[in-house]
């Protein structure tokens, strides 16, 4: 198997020289936005544990409770018998708290993706999608073998041309995008969007992992105050304010009912452990009657904002774009000789030259963390 190794090896030297080669680092990740690495205790901007409910104790018995009564694994699929009862009922809380007639839940949010949007559009089809959206949307858009027009990020007049141009000549159209993006944190121009998917008959989903938790009381990029956008397929994520893991899709009856039946990646791919779903159950009661948590980390990302002149944050997530990816390493690295755990994310997680630091906040970041952390960004990270 030399041609396979030699295969391997020179696509990581090629990926080395670009300085594009990604390492996994062992991480304990601890209470409150802290972390170990390597043995030293950091404090965390790189965590999507937006409400730090990961390691909350409510939510750990509720899953040890679920161990116990139902196992560690699901057994099978859930449509032969791993569908244990805890499903439904984190279905139902899914559904009434994004007020939709039904919910299904996926293994993750990426296969979400990737088994909602074949299901729905097909060879004949048009789905059109933000430059910007999340890699599995891209992919289950690719999946679905329909024609694939991507908009310039958060042009509500380019999704409006394309629309225009390519709407009349396909069965059915989708319009996909983000809520929050998650490398940039700014949010999709949702009612603009919502309205013109109304004029062209085409058929919005958000994915509103980086929302729910944090934006809209909790409800997520959708809701404003007690207003309810009008999206009729809201996708997203367990695993990053919720604290646990697992995707979703929120939706009509009929159209989970379509899902249930023909998602690929539900279907032949096995239920989630028990204990995941009894903690996402509790974890969204707490989202649900705990709206002071909620408010913080928008407020912590926005005191960081303020402290260092950065655009007013809009979501939890403040990227400070440095370009190079040498540079962007670099800066990580101060950040982390100061103690504290921010990444560099770099192609092809963003476009070309927009390497960047991005900082995620957390209920538990305490002022003191933003301002030490806020005088560092002040002054050149470039420079030691
Ligand atoms: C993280 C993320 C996903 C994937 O969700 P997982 O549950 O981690 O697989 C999908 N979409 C967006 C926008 C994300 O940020």
């Amino acid at each position: 198997m030399n041609s396979l190794n030699h295969f391997a090896e020179a696509k990581l030297t090629d990926l080395e020289e670009k300085h594009l080669r990604r390492e996994i680092v062992d991480t304990h990740r601890l209470t409150n936005a802290m972390a170990v690495r390597e043995g030293k205790k950091l404090v965390s901007f790189a965590c999507n544990d937006y409400l730090n409910l990961a390691a909350d104790p409510r939510i750990i018995s509720a899953a040890e409770k679920a161990l116990f009564d139902y196992g560690v694994g699901s057994g099978a699929s859930r449509l032969v018998t791993g569908n244990h009862p805890l499903y439904r009922k984190l279905e139902t809380k899914l559904a009434n708290f994004k007020q939709t007639e039904d919910a299904c839940v996926f293994g993750s949010g990426y296969l979400a993706n990737l088994g909602i949007i074949p299901s729905l559009i097909t060879k004949n089809d048009l789905i059109i999608v933000d430059e910007l959206s999340h890699a599995c949307i891209l992919a289950g858009s690719h999946l679905s073998s329909s024609k694939v027009e991507k908009f310039r990020h958060n042009d509500v007049s380019h999704v409006e041309e394309l629309l225009e141009q390519n709407r009349y000549r396909h069965k059915n159209a989708m319009v996909v995008t983000d809520g929050v993006f998650s490398m940039d944190g700014d949010l999709a121009p949702l009612p603009e969007i919502v309205s013109l998917c109304s004029t062209y008959d085409a058929w919005l989903m958000t994915d509103d992992a980086h929302g729910v938790g944090v934006l809209g009381g909790g409800k997520g990029s959708g809701f404003c105050g007690s207003k309810k956008l009008d999206i009729p397929l809201q996708m997203g994520t367990m695993s990053k304010a919720i604290g646990t893991y697992g995707g979703y899709l929120c939706a009509s009856k009929p159209v989970i009912d379509l899902i249930r039946t023909r998602a690929r990646t539900l279907i032949y791919s096995t239920g989630l452990p028990p204990a995941v779903i009894a903690a996402s159950i509790a974890a969204l009661e707490i989202i649900e009657t705990d709206p002071s948590l909620v408010k913080k980390p928008l407020e912590n990302a926005q005191l960081f904002t303020r402290l260092t002149n950065l655009p007013m944050a809009e979501s939890s997530i403040v990227p400070l774009v440095l370009h190079d990816a040498i540079k962007t390493l670099s800066a990580s690295k101060k950040l982390l000789s100061h103690g504290f755990l921010v990444t560099a994310i770099r192609p092809p997680t963003v476009p070309q030259n927009t390497s960047r630091l991005r900082f995620a906040f957390t209920a538990a970041h305490t002022p003191e963390d933003i301002e030490r952390l806020a005088q560092l960004v002040n002054q050149d990270l470039s420079k030691e």
